[in-house]
């Protein structure tokens, strides 16, 4: 029998390296608390990401709720999109803030900046949209957007690091941003997180409230929780740092070999390659819309044949059953999300993922 495939797997260094990396901490007996891995890697992060204020965090979900919270985003309406996973909703929900849900682009499946100036009310208080897929943003829309009525913009990146557009990294985009370092992601540290920002001041903010709000030795101004970075965390992901370029090579041949299968197969449709941007093939997303089988009948055949693709994102946030009832939480609002929440299956797509394999999955779904 064939191995299973399943639709992620991840990356991880030689086990050497790893060991090497913790072996300079091990002695010292300093396992957390922003020691010299976490140091090394935001050092290494600001290099990579061409940004100057970051703060790691325990995993992307904790990242976005300080972000929201350094915002002082405590009430009011995030203009946000329901096609993302559940943290994004629930930071919002979480922080004391109400999601407006936009219907997203049918091409690219982010936020679609028509919709801001809709859904806009006297209680708007952030915009919350998701590089989904690794799809950037219509991002000088939405800053215009931002700007236009005074409104911070905070991006949900977690699918998005190693995405650059004309060598500008998609951290740079918006008032803030949050990537995820989940093991399943690109680049990861096992669990982690980041918050991005661009002064000084929401930095230490951040910082703070990662540290229960300690400030100082005898200073706490505020009611912060725990999202340190530990440093073997850290260290694993200095090592996937090292070797992230190489990764991102291996996804996008990979990525491109289902392009040649499946571009142009009447009823499957494809994200558009975005223009200047220089993508990190994060996932594989597939619509079968008018295909001869529906979503659902692809994925239990590919489950046949020990292929396991992701119906990702399914359901919409704005159906999940602890929402029921909410006003605003109707999928029926957001119609391009509920139609492609319906007929999206990502592929299973990782460094290792071979020629052959990518050719017998598109095989099975072509026969
Ligand atoms: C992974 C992910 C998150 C959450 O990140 P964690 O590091 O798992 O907490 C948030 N938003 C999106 C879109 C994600 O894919």
């Amino acid at each position: 029998m064939r191995e299973q495939i399943m639709v992620t797997r991840s990356s991880l260094p030689p086990f050497e390296e790893y060991c090497a990396e913790i072996r300079e901490f091990w002695d010292s007996r300093w396992l957390t608390n922003m020691g010299v891995k976490h140091r090394a890697l935001e050092a290494a992060l600001r290099d990579y990401l061409g940004c100057e204020h970051l703060a790691l965090c325990a995993n992307g979900h904790l990242a976005l709720e300080n972000l929201l919270e350094a915002f002082g985003l405590r009430r009011g309406e995030i203009l946000t999109t329901p096609f993302t996973f559940a943290s994004t909703t629930h930071a919002i929900v979480r922080c004391g803030c109400r999601p407006v849900f936009c219907d997203i682009d049918p091409l690219s499946f982010t936020l679609d900046p028509k919709e801001l100036e809709r859904k806009l009310t006297k209680d708007t208080v952030a915009l919350l949209p998701v590089h989904v897929y690794g799809n950037l943003c219509d991002v000088e829309a939405i800053a215009d957007f931002g700007k236009r009525h005074g409104l911070p913009v905070i991006y949900d990146a977690a699918h998005a690091f190693g995405v650059f557009r004309d060598g500008v990294s998609a951290a740079c985009f918006g008032d803030a941003a949050m990537f995820s370092f989940h093991a399943t992601k690109v680049f990861h540290s096992i669990e982690g997180g980041l918050a991005v920002c661009r002064d000084g001041e929401t930095l230490q903010r951040l910082n703070d409230l990662k540290n229960f709000g300690i400030h100082g030795p005898e200073e706490v101004p505020f009611v912060g929780g725990n999202a340190k970075m530990n440093e073997f965390s850290a260290a694993m992901g200095l090592c996937n740092l090292r070797h992230l370029a190489g990764e991102i090579e291996k996804r996008r041949r990979a990525a491109e070999r289902y392009r040649e299968r499946l571009e142009g197969v009447p009823g499957l449709q494809l994200n558009p390659v975005q223009e200047g941007v220089r993508s990190n093939y994060a996932y594989f997303p597939v619509i079968f819309d008018g295909y001869r089988l529906d979503r659902d009948q692809v994925f239990a055949r590919l489950a046949e044949e020990g292929i396991h693709a992701r119906k990702y994102f399914y359901p919409l946030t704005n159906s999940f059953a602890c929402y029921r009832g909410r006003p605003g939480f109707d999928p029926a609002d957001t119609p391009v999300a509920a139609h492609i929440a319906d007929r999206v299956l990502t592929l299973p797509l990782y460094a290792d993922l071979s020629r052959e394999e990518v050719d017998f999955i598109c095989d099975t779904i072509l026969r």
